[in-house]
């Protein structure tokens, strides 16, 4: 969402006629857009005053300003860090915000803002803004506010042209994706609706929250083969006392069964390596008041479902939010220890599940060249690290990139592929 935000703030800024520049020291501007989910985050934008301020007494007419998810109590610091301090959700308004440097702009509305998409392949585009959940660990709903759902017939406008543009990869966005709806059209149905529009193009999309996860939500993406076979689904801890505490509504049963449903599906809708959905999910360790037994729950889940991937997080208290009326009670060093076991789990069930792409072919979106390496992701969201050396050492082609490449896997470890072209 903060990557979007940040293609949408580009526009703007190229409309006000600034251009980016390759080093800060070079800056009139510095625009620093934010993420307050975790303490660390916030931590980093903090320690950036130093750096600013030395840039300040070099050049005089230096801006700063501050934007994203900025939480009430830290604003009044880093209002005295920064010139300004700007609200993402009034980016329309900002023309007016920025007057001294003559911006000269027709207000519009934040999602009419067109986003100055960071590749010509991938893009990212905001379905929904905002969050209604209120999990008692998470700043979201502070932050971005309620739930906002952008009309269907501007999301599938924007599709069009990107499709139109060739753009290869489309991120539906939105902090609760699947509780999408604009009048009769729910986010299932949205799918389907740009699953049909003509081209080639992968369509893949994140958050999903395992409430509004529904039946026909899994039908239509095990059906819809321009949806890719890789789903986040954050399950948050495997304890349902736990769950309860962070005001997730669901149980560990239900989302097993979630889960076991988007496996059959994709059985039956899907050929190949594509029967074999590729998952991932978010979890916190170490929530207030979790036991040893309660994190066992967590470390069962991760060893039953066998995921892809997971982004495990340090619980760290939010101001604002309800949990941190709670004591903080795990220990940091206890908290790193049940991160390092779920991580250690997580690298063999990945290794695991990546055992079955050796030897295959599999369509590959190259997104990098670096050091005679192309880099790319298979449809199931596999890093693919692929040699572009011959025999001789020399670099065979290196105007891939944003391309659909068929590759052999020729080895695997839990964190990705090695592949080579197929001839
Ligand atoms: N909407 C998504 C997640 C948005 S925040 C969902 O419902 O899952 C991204 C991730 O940050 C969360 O999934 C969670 O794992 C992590 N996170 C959020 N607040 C946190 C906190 N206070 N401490 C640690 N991790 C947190
Ligand atoms: Fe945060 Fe929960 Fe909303 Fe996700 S669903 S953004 S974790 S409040």
């Amino acid at each position: 969402m903060n990557k979007s935000d940040s293609e949408r703030i580009a526009t703007f800024l190229e409309r006000i006629n600034l251009k980016p520049t390759k080093k800060m020291s070079e800056a009139n501007l510095i625009l620093v857009n934010m993420c307050s989910v975790r303490q660390s985050a916030v931590d980093r934008v903090h320690g950036l005053a130093p750096k600013l301020k030395k840039l300040k007494t070099k050049d005089s007419k230096l801006k700063t300003v501050l934007t994203g998810c900025v939480l009430k109590k830290d604003r009044g610091k880093l209002a005295k860090e920064f010139d300004s301090v700007l609200d993402i959700k009034d980016l329309s308004r900002w023309p007016k915000l920025f007057r001294t440097m003559r911006a000269r702009q027709k207000t519009k509305k934040y999602f009419e803002i067109p986003p100055k998409y960071q590749t010509r392949f991938s893009a990212f585009v905001p379905i929904m803004t905002g969050c209604n959940n209120f999990c008692t660990y998470c700043v979201v709903p502070y932050t971005r506010g309620r739930e906002v759902s952008r009309p269907a017939r501007e999301i599938i406008q924007e599709m069009k042209n990107l499709i139109r543009k060739d753009y290869k990869e489309i991120w539906l966005l939105g902090q609760n994706v699947n509780s999408y709806k604009d009048r009769k059209i729910n986010f299932p149905k949205l799918l389907k609706m740009i699953n049909d529009i003509k081209g080639n193009f992968w369509i893949r999309f994140t958050s999903p929250h395992p409430k509004d996860f529904s039946d026909e939500l899994i039908r239509v993406m095990a059906k819809c083969q321009k949806v890719t076979p890789y789903l986040n689904l954050p399950a948050q801890s495997g304890d349902d006392e736990i769950l309860k505490k962070m005001n997730r509504p669901y149980t560990i049963k239900h989302y097993q069964n979630l889960i076991k449903k988007i496996r059959t599906a994709f059985r039956k809708y899907r050929k190949g390596l594509e029967k074999d959905i590729s998952i991932s999910t978010d979890i916190i360790v170490g929530f207030p008041g979790e036991t040893k037994k309660q994190f066992e729950s967590t470390v069962k889940l991760l060893k039953k479902i066998k995921y892809d991937m997971a982004y495990i997080a340090k619980y760290s208290p939010r101001t604002d939010t309800a949990a941190a009326k709670l004591k903080d009670d795990v220990s940091p060093q206890e908290k790193e220890g049940r991160y390092k076991i779920l991580t250690e789990i997580l690298k063999e069930t990945a290794l695991e599940n990546n055992k079955k792409y050796l030897k295959k072919e599999a369509a590959v979106l190259i997104d990098t060249f670096k050091n005679n390496f192309y880099f790319g992701k298979t449809r199931s969201y596999k890093t693919v690290k692929i040699s572009m050396l011959n025999s001789k050492r020399q670099i065979l082609n290196t105007s891939l990139t944003g391309q659909f490449i068929k590759i052999k896997i020729i080895a695997i470890s839990s964190w990705g592929l090695k592949g080579e072209f197929v001839k």
